[in-house]
């Protein structure tokens, strides 16, 4: 409120406009978000600034306040987005066309956070060792004929937990731990590295497939050394519950210290327009929420697939209960 008085009153003594500015502080590689701004900037005249924050976003939210100079924030996991409306430093949005281009299974019923774009966590399976639709549901990883021949990062990995979570609102905390304990046992290892190290272990003979979210496959084939890897699997969709495939997102959340609402939310508007989620699907290996927005031809070779409709924001809630399920069945050692 004070900062907005202040700049009235400059405004008003140096009699000149105030250019319009939209803070954003981002998780997501400032690289690929850039030309999408750009695309704002030239259609509304508003500048955009981005602050590019790997780690400890939220901890800085906090810690700045009131007195934080960003508008928005950009970030992947709905871990993350619940994180932050649980640290208290967003505010709710209410926008008709926002609720017209995201599904609500994407957002927050309190307008706290919009999804943008959604990456499915899926199965990577060898060539040459599995056949071609071999894993047909979630619930098959616990099939014995895969013993010994799984890889996967932590268990306690937000995207992980994320699709244990998925698991446990399908089938109860009870049949999740004992899916989870069979998945272990069919562990080639010890759960280690990120999503890529499973592939690459895949091409390696460690294992037959991995659970990996599927931009990964685009990432790898940008890179000299890992499109070894990335030719060496087939991505294959697997369904939970008979319901869909399990996804999480990316997406925007209004700060709650932000000066300039209007212009915020003018683009928060934009980056759920079609020219903005094609964009921002195809420069990440991602799909687009806006159900008319174009997915790269790239990430359609992949295949179709029908979403979870498990509303993410009862992933949210699950979380806690998955990672004590985590603890108990000793899945990372
Ligand atoms: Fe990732």
């Amino acid at each position: 409120m004070l900062k907005q008085i202040a700049t009235i009153l400059t405004a008003s003594i140096i009699a000149t406009p105030v250019l319009a500015e939209v803070n954003i502080y981002s998780s997501r590689n400032p690289q690929l978000i850039d030309p999408i701004l750009e695309a704002f900037t030239a259609e509304t005249g508003i500048k955009t600034n981005i602050v590019f924050i790997k780690d400890g976003l939220i901890e800085r939210l906090k810690a700045e306040g009131q007195r934080s100079p960003a508008d928005l924030v950009l970030t992947t996991d709905i871990s993350n987005l619940n994180a932050i409306v649980e640290a208290g430093v967003t505010q709710a949005v209410t926008s008709d066309v926002i609720n017209a281009n995201i599904p609500a299974t994407f957002r927050d019923p309190e307008g706290n956070w919009f999804g943008l774009t959604s990456r499915a966590r899926v199965i990577y399976a060898s060539n040459e060792r599995v056949a071609e639709v071999e894993v047909a549901t979630y619930e098959d990883l616990t099939d014995p004929k895969w013993e010994g021949r799984i890889c996967t990062r932590s268990g306690s990995h937000n995207y992980n937990v994320g699709l244990l979570s998925a698991v446990v609102a399908h089938h109860g905390e009870e049949a999740a731990e004992q899916w989870l304990t069979g998945l272990k046992a069919n562990l080639a290892r010890k759960p280690q590295g990120n999503d890529r190290a499973q592939i690459k272990a895949i091409w390696a003979g460690v294992c037959d497939i991995a659970i990996g979210n599927t931009y990964y496959m685009g990432a790898m084939l940008q890179n000299e050394e890992q499109q070894a890897w990335a030719n060496s699997v087939t991505i294959q969709f697997p369904i939970l519950g008979d319901n869909g495939v399990h996804v999480n997102l990316s997406g925007m959340a209004m700060t709650k210290s932000s000066s300039n609402d209007e212009d915020t939310l003018r683009l928060m508007e934009f980056l759920t327009s079609e020219a903005a989620q094609a964009m921002y699907a195809e420069l990440n290996f991602e799909y687009p929420l806006l159900e008319t927005a174009q997915t790269s031809e790239l990430v359609q070779s992949w295949g179709d697939f029908t979403p979870d409709s498990t509303p993410l924001v009862d992933i949210a809630k699950l979380r806690n209960t998955a990672l004590k399920i985590v603890d108990r069945v000793n899945f990372n050692e």
